[in-house]
């Protein structure tokens, strides 16, 4: 006997026997769940359509602008460089989605991902509103399908917009609307992409997005644990299932004999009919009844299609129902369990400290690095004076709402100065601003390598004030050779490019 199952073996269930696809196309249950879920289904469509048009103490509520690089949520701006407060933001969003699924199971899939609902809420009513509802009357006429694929791509149009609002703002979005795609032809082809990514997704991928391409699914066994709410069948009620004529039952469990496998021949029927309308009713084509599987995005369609054949059976609701492992198995579910302990409480030390960094945050970031192209240092004569001079970039990162003017001092170094900025450098809100200096120190404040670590006070017109250490490299054998002036040491330098414009000359030229 062969011991190869073929697809239809619950194996693969968008699989049919020859290889080809098994295109699902689930007849709805409108039911108690499904009810809700439309509740929740269109108030998310309608919050997706809404906030890229909301604004928040000036600035959007939820941006990701790529253009010029920053994340606006509600009301707080975040930039590349606040990689501790991202990574702490990303690192709270998975805690959380382990901490929801350990207590409710895929919720999120069945109930608030885009995917889902998009699918189940938008794509699928318009397909059998031109096609006809499954286990019905097929509508017929040529004109059907194309209307259906033409209301398809404008609902795509729809969000694929929507979408790329959240990435480059309403008023872009809007330009780029109004003008002609040969005006903007990059972010038309972006635009195209997004739609036609779209298009493939309902149209043709469906499901498969589920089964094969998100990771989470595949993360459920070990998200899962035995007391998670999950969408469930109750074998010891649904078993032995079957159309046989029901008696007025009392224990619809098989009788256990003890030593004696029980024959379900001799059992009373149980609850289920096997009527299957839990199977064509499922949007990944799966059987609830062989058990928890990766390919349940719990939906409740199969809890609305059971509750709907119960009760015209005459039998109480919930044979499929929200369940846990444990209580499906007659223990008792545990709703404290070290997961759900260990979650929240990782999950508050990485609030407090996003709040913490956040609340430290000044009203600019400041950075210094070394100037592109030329040589680390050149040596600057000015009359009785010499220096050493390094060419040094300043940004300045402005997080507040109102222009800043941005003024930088050498501390505690006599002698020292900051040449190239001397007005100051003016920032507008939220921008990135940036200067190339050049910071002069006698040399004889070099180290015995040649380094130097200066402290620059950085004041903002907005009343910012804050200390920036650099440290500058010079001559590596400044202070070694004893008895040389610095100015011969300084002299013997390779490094002879003075491209600062200041009055120094190339060292080698000495
Ligand atoms: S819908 Fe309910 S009764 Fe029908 S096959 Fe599924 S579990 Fe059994
Ligand atoms: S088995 Fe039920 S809950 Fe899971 S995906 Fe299918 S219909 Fe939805």
């Amino acid at each position: 006997m062969s011991t190869v199952e073929s697809p239809e073996s619950s194996l693969l269930s968008t699989l049919n026997a020859d290889g080809s696809r098994k295109w699902i196309k689930p007849k709805p249950s409108r039911g108690r769940f499904w009810k809700r879920r439309r509740v929740v289904a269109y108030g998310l469509i309608t919050a997706f359509s809404l906030i890229p048009y909301l604004r928040l103490n000036g600035r959007p509520l939820v941006q990701f602008d790529i253009t010029v690089r920053e994340f606006s949520l509600f009301g707080s701006v975040f930039y590349p460089t606040d990689t501790v407060l991202l990574a702490l933001l990303a690192v709270s969003v998975f805690v959380t989605i382990f901490l929801l699924t350990a207590l409710f199971g895929r919720v999120w899939c069945g109930w608030a991902c885009p995917q889902t609902v998009y699918m189940e809420f938008l794509y699928r009513p318009i397909e059998r509103l031109f096609e006809g509802v499954p286990g019905k009357k097929r509508k017929t006429g040529a004109w059907r399908k194309p209307a259906k694929y033409a209301a398809f791509l404008l609902v795509s149009m729809f969000l694929a917009h929507t979408f790329l609002a959240y990435f480059v703002g309403v008023e872009q979005l809007r330009e780029w609307i109004t003008r002609s795609p040969f005006a903007h032809p990059v972010s038309f082809l972006v635009m195209v992409g997004v739609t036609g990514a779209m298009m493939f997704d309902f149209c043709f991928f469906r499901e498969q997005t589920c089964l094969v391409a998100c990771p989470y699914g595949r993360l459920q066994s070990v998200l899962l644990d035995r007391n998670s709410l999950i969408v469930s069948y109750d074998p010891v009620r649904g078993e032995p299932r079957g159309h046989k004529r029901r008696k007025a039952k009392g224990d619809v469990s098989l009788k256990v004999v003890e030593g004696k496998t029980p024959d379900p021949a001799d059992a009373e029927p149980g609850d289920c009919i096997d009527c299957h309308k839990c199977v064509t009713t499922c949007p990944t084509g799966i059987d609830i009844r062989n058990g928890l599987q990766m390919e349940c995005i719990h939906c409740t369609q199969c809890i609305d299609a059971c509750d709907e054949v119960m009760d015209k059976v005459g039998r109480p609701r919930g044979l499929i129902r929200y369940s846990s492992q444990a209580a499906i198995e007659g223990e008792r579910t545990r709703l404290l369990r070290s997961r759900v302990i260990v979650y929240p409480l990782i999950l508050m030390l990485l609030v407090g400290a996003f709040v913490m960094v956040v609340a430290s945050k000044d009203g600019a970031d400041v950075t210094f690095i070394r100037a592109a192209g030329g040589m680390p240092y050149f040596r600057v004569d000015e009359s009785e004076t010499s220096h050493i001079g390094s060419r040094v970039k300043i940004r300045v990162r402005n997080r507040t709402d109102a222009e800043v003017t941005y003024t930088f001092r050498l501390v505690e170094l006599p002698g020292a100065m900051i040449r190239g900025i001397d007005e100051g450098l003016v920032v507008e809100p939220h921008k990135l601003g940036s200067a190339e200096v050049v910071v002069l120190v006698p040399p004889e404040e070099y180290g015995p390598r040649g380094q130097r670590t200066v402290t620059v006070r950085v004041e903002g017109s907005d009343g910012f004030g804050h200390n920036v250490s650099y440290s500058l490299i010079g001559p590596a054998w400044l202070g070694e050779a004893a008895g040389d002036s610095a100015d011969e040491r300084a002299d013997d330098s390779e490094h002879k490019t003075d491209n600062t414009g200041t009055t120094g000359e190339p060292e080698g030229d000495d």
